[in-house]
């Protein structure tokens, strides 16, 4: 007999970038690159290592349910009070209980494609429907045509700014008109996994600008700037009746010990985060131009990574690289994604992908 649900066999596995060990291995290399899960390319903030090793000493215990020193730290940090954040293993987890706080089977969401693949993965594994409105012709959200995609069945609407693969993002102006025109009892998710490496002063931090609109959530992720993407916190600023039922709707004690303390950590070191997060941006920009000269219609990326829209081709190039020992992300007749690495890495890069074109 069938035991699981027959409509999830259709369904694509979310695709984590390859292991440079294994694939080192395959082709008898000391090392391969990894440029494909827009991780930050230096190892955990100092004192966090510390901070997990302490905690794990004492792992027999449950960790805190209520996450309470890291949404204190996280309000401190961002200026709201600690009833209106709640925690998730990742941001990706709070995209779904967002959507397991927001919708019932049947009901819609609305989101930009192409954008973050756990996206359409989260809305049919809950059972509400993917409403997707096409990307631009520059590769950014169609904010008009979103807001038009709206029906009284849409119960939250996903902005990804900046948007992940294409590294495109939304001004201030588009983006308040937007809100003003969507109905207020539908959802806005802003999800901002990549703000930090944002340098246009167009582009709104939407804590800051947006953060007291009722209808809006805010989403952040500890994985990419501040380095932690191995312990898994995400943790998302909306109004505290949303924060609330979202904090019971995520799966208990899904907040590690050692994850909770290392976030703990690594926001006492912002400093350091902000002297990598430039050294990134200035090598995105040296990657775009780089890369421009190979490539055609590469999009500005506010984040820290750089969409090649290499169309049919974009697997077979990401296939060109891996075997030359450099790992991107292909989205298949769409484009490759390659997330800006040490300078040595990028130039790796650009070498294997001046062959490989
Ligand atoms: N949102 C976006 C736009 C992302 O690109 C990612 C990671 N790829 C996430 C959320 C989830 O990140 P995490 O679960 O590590 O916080």
């Amino acid at each position: 007999p069938r035991l699981t649900r027959a409509d999830l066999d259709a369904l694509p596995t979310y695709v984590p970038g390859r292991s440079p060990a294994d694939l080192a291995r395959e082709l008898g290399l000391t090392e391969a690159i990894k440029l494909a899960s827009n991780e930050v390319p230096y190892g955990p903030l100092p004192g966090v290592a510390e901070a997990v090793a302490e905690a794990v000493a004492g792992s027999h215990r449950y960790p805190d349910m209520g996450v309470l020193a890291l949404r204190d730290a996280l309000a401190e940090r961002y200026g709201v009070t600690p009833d209106r954040i709640a925690t998730g293993c990742g941001s990706v987890a709070l995209c779904e209980h967002l959507v397991r706080a927001t919708c019932l089977p049947g009901d819609e969401i609305v989101y930009s494609w192409r954008s973050f693949e756990a996206y359409p993965i989260i809305a049919a594994t809950s059972g509400v429907t993917s409403v997707q409105v096409p990307n631009t012709a520059a590769h950014g959200h169609d904010l008009t045509a979103m807001a038009n995609a709206v029906t009284e069945h849409t119960r939250l609407i996903l902005v990804c700014n900046p948007n992940n693969p294409t590294g495109t993002s939304l001004r201030r102006a588009e983006l308040d008109r937007f809100l003003d025109s969507v109905p207020q009892d539908v959802l806005v998710v802003l999800d901002e996994a990549y703000r930090e490496f944002v340098t246009d002063p167009d582009v709104p931090d939407g804590l800051a600008v947006y953060g007291d609109r009722p209808n809006v959530v805010v989403l952040r992720t500890l994985s990419k700037a501040w380095g932690l993407a191995g312990l898994r916190i995400g943790f998302l600023v909306g109004q505290p009746e949303v924060a609330a039922t979202v904090r019971k709707v995520v799966t208990p004690f899904s907040a590690s010990s050692a994850a909770q303390a290392g976030a703990l950590a690594a926001l006492g070191q912002e400093e350091e985060v902000r002297r990598r997060c430039a050294l990134v941006v200035g090598e995105r920009a040296r990657l775009t131009e780089a890369i421009r000269k190979l490539v055609p219609d590469v999009p500005e990326s506010q984040a820290n990574f750089v969409w090649l829209p290499l169309g049919d081709r974009a697997v077979e190039f990401a296939k060109a690289c891996e075997a030359r020992g450099v790992i991107v992300r292909p989205f298949a007749g769409d484009g490759v994604r390659v997330t800006v690495g040490t300078p040595a890495e990028n130039d790796a890069f650009l070498a294997v992908a001046e062959t490989a074109l």
